[in-house]
């Protein structure tokens, strides 16, 4: 537990420092009720927060959908062979561009 935490459990009117602390758990959603809710009610009050969560929750977004794409280098070695006419990761199977070439009618 966070010391921002532990301030906002108190019941005290949350204080801005205290809730920035504890918007990355919010928007990771690893804050428990309490806290979030602590954090809600002041973004709803506080303009300069509530820019602050929104710019931080693209943030998290962002990092979510990059995390989303396998980071391996490599990892379009397949897709390039097949791209330059190679047989693909398997014999039997028909390789991607093959089956869009059979779906296609080519
Ligand atoms: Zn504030």
């Amino acid at each position: 537990m966070s010391a921002g935490e532990f301030k906002l459990r108190s019941g005290e009117e949350a204080r801005c420092e205290d809730v920035r602390l504890a918007m990355g758990e919010v928007l990771d959603g690893v804050a428990d009720a309490t806290v979030q809710s602590a954090v809600e009610a002041h973004v709803r009050t506080c303009p300069p927060c509530a820019t602050e969560m929104n710019e931080l929750r693209g943030v998290v977004e962002g990092v979510r959908t990059l995390s989303s794409v396998p980071p391996q280098p490599g990892a379009y070695k397949p897709v390039e062979e097949q791209v330059r006419g190679g047989a693909g990761p398997t014999a039997d199977e028909p390789g991607f561009w093959e089956k869009l070439r059979r779906m296609f009618g080519k």
